[in-house]
């Protein structure tokens, strides 16, 4: 073999290798997927114990909602850090080492924008965006940003064992209002057929500006307010690994406990 055949089958060799490793590499493209822990359906028979740690859902995304050990308050989390929205309303970034029974979260990256005109009700807000989106039956990340003439939310104080029904505890939650607000709304848009797994619809939690506000959006007028929506082609749920999910019955949904969840609100 000539030397410029040994550096010919060098360089092919090279060459394989590097497309081997580019195709390696391909299969772990920057995550995509909307990723659920657990279900809406567990969390509302009473699975309230934290299985996975913050650091673990922080992996999935730096954008989403959900809930802590517990039900200890409302979880948003924006721009990669993780709020919670106690029972008092207080706001805090829990320790990473808190654990979540509950969290829909994903990288967020905007594939279309728009504005809200002001004076659009919470109520409204579902159907006017729903007119402007390709599909309804993908999930969608969404984050909406403004001043708002009004706000509505609610949070859930931490509950202790036996664990009453989410029904229970939505009938006590401690219910926050406030006039002429600025933040950041962050949730999901589910298709109708994630019932059970998630909220058909818009679920969407709060962040003042200021932090002096926050929880589980109940109703909101705004004053100016920009949509942006990520959709997602893709959904990968991540399912608790304990014994009460192992032996419960999910055969029934209870709409009772699900509207309740929803508080009554229209989205
Ligand atoms: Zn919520």
């Amino acid at each position: 073999m000539s030397k410029f055949q040994s550096f010919a089958k060098l360089l092919c060799t090279i060459s394989f290798l590097g497309l081997l490793l580019l195709t390696l590499g391909c299969g772990n493209p920057v995550k995509d997927d909307l990723a659920q822990f657990s279900t809406l359906d567990a969390l509302l028979a009473g699975m309230y114990d934290g299985v996975w740690p913050l650091t673990e859902i922080k992996r999935q995304g730096d954008t989403g909602i959900g809930t802590f050990h517990g039900l200890n308050g409302e979880m948003i989390m924006v721009n990669g850090h993780i709020y919670r929205i106690d029972s008092k309303g207080v706001i805090s970034e829990p320790p990473l080492t808190e654990k979540s029974p509950y969290a829909t979260i994903s990288f967020f990256k905007a594939d279309q924008t728009l504005s809200l005109s002001p004076g659009t009700r919470w109520a409204d807000m579902p159907d006017i965006v729903d007119a402007q989106l390709p599909t309804l039956n993908q999930f969608y990340l969404i984050r909406i940003e403004g001043t708002f003439q009004y706000m509505k939310t609610r949070s859930v104080p931490k509950q202790q064992k036996p664990y009453p029904s989410v029904a229970e505890v939505v009938r006590s939650q401690p219910i926050f209002e406030r006039e002429n607000i600025r933040g950041i709304l962050v949730g999901v848009r589910c298709p109708v057929f994630a019932k059970g797994v998630n909220l058909p619809g818009y679920h969407l939690h709060f962040l003042a500006d200021d932090h002096s506000m926050g929880g589980h959006v109940i109703d909101f007028i705004s004053s100016e307010a920009t949509v942006q929506l990520d959709r997602k082609a893709a959904f990968s749920l991540v399912l608790p690994d304990h014994d009460d999910f192992y032996k419960h019955s999910f055969v029934e949904q209870n709409q009772q406990a699900v509207e309740a969840f929803r508080s009554q609100s229209k989205p």
